[in-house]
């Protein structure tokens, strides 16, 4: 099958890959780097209730056209062909995934996927959690194994300016809801920000401990809508460990894998702190993350300009589509380079924002 381009508004969209479709059905999705490739990030949605600086615009965003938005069913099939090929864990992300309509129906579906060792697949999910209260116990039930939440900053005013949105309480409710619930580990996620919220590392993180959280710091990407990034402005990883260790004694905690968080524990634990250093301390070589766009669009990196085209595989009325979807994830998985080129003067921002792609 060719690929087809599909109208991501008037934005620029990423190149298209023309891939000639091999399948194998059943085997593991080794890229010519040889990483086995265990994660798929299921973008559900690019809309969002925030307007996060880092990530979208305040205004005049350029929506995914809603036709062609994936659905339940397409996302199934897309989850179990992938779950066949060795996929273990599905994180569903964003935009803001608790906004699908159908998002209960969304991880009771793909919670009940097996893999070919008949083991059931695991259910992540990333979320600025408003909303989260509400819909939690319902998660949980259907299938919902995994919470990372997002929270940048504790202070109203900050909240309010940073996301462009007065929600500070929904978020704090949705955190507390999830710290009443059992599901652990739960994570909270911060970007760390020079004059944003450099000044709270110390208070985020004993946010988390309260909340039997971990906290994670992560470093300011090159994947803001309005391409404003500026690299002599990130917090980095050594910034962010120095700060901390004023505070706390360090220790590394060894046996990372494939996870994006390099971990120190806490004065020796039991507490510990993540940073997801993608910018000063790339860990591509262990990446073991395939991406799926909102809109159907299989991508084997955040930063990648590149993306293998699902929407006519699904939306054709003939074909055998498992055939066809095997085949593109395994067209992307060999076209996976071995790292980001973020330090490389020659980088190109990819033309989709972070809610575009799914964090
Ligand atoms: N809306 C949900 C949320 O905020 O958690 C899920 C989607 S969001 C794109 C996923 C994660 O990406 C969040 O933790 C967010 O902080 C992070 N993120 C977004 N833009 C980023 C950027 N430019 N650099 C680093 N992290 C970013
Ligand atoms: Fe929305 Fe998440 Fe992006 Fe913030 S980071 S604007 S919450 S998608």
């Amino acid at each position: 099958m060719s690929a087809i381009p599909v109208s991501i508004g008037r934005r620029m969209p990423e190149a298209r890959a023309s891939a000639t479709l091999e399948a194998h059905p059943g085997a593991p999705l080794i890229d010519t780097h040889g990483r086995v490739h265990r994660d798929l990030r299921i973008s559900l949605t690019d809309r969002c209730s925030l307007r996060c600086t880092y990530c979208m615009p305040e205004q005049g965003n350029e929506w995914l056209a809603k036709t062609s938005i994936l659905t339940l069913d397409e996302i199934e099939l897309i989850a179990r062909t992938a779950a066949a090929d060795g996929i273990t864990t599905f994180r569903l992300t964003g935009g803001e995934p608790l906004l699908r309509t159908d998002i209960v129906e969304i991880v009771r579906r793909l919670a009940a996927i097996k893999g070919p060792d008949g083991r059931p697949v695991q259910i992540a999910m990333t979320t600025n959690g408003i909303r989260l209260r509400e819909v939690l116990p319902v998660l949980v039930d259907a299938g919902l194994g995994r919470l990372n939440i997002s929270i940048d900053t504790l202070r109203r005013d900050r909240f309010h300016e940073l996301t462009r949105r007065d929600r500070l309480d929904d978020v704090l409710d949705g955190i507390a809801a999830a710290a009443a619930s059992d599901l652990r580990p739960l994570k909270l996620n911060a970007v760390a920000m020079r004059d944003v919220n450099d000044d709270e590392l110390v208070d985020l993180v004993e946010f988390a401990i309260e909340h039997d959280a971990q906290m994670r710091f992560i470093e300011q990407m090159p994947l803001d809508a309005g391409h404003t990034w500026d690299r002599s402005r990130m917090v980095t990883q050594d910034e962010i460990l120095g700060t901390l260790g004023r505070r706390w004694e360090l220790t590394p905690v060894a046996g990372r894998g494939g996870a994006p968080a390099a971990q120190w524990l806490l004065d020796g634990g039991p507490h510990a702190v993540g940073v997801i250093a993608s910018v000063t301390a790339p860990f591509c070589g262990d990446c073991d993350r395939l991406r799926l766009t909102a809109d159907g669009q299989l991508r084997n990196c955040l930063f990648s300009t590149t993306e293998y085209d699902l929407l006519p595989i699904m939306r054709a009325t003939a074909g055998e589509r498992e055939r066809e979807i095997d085949g593109m994830l395994r067209a992307c998985v060999r076209g996976k380079l071995p790292g980001h080129a973020i330090n490389d003067p020659a980088f190109l921002q990819p033309a989709r924002g972070m809610n575009a792609i799914g964090g």
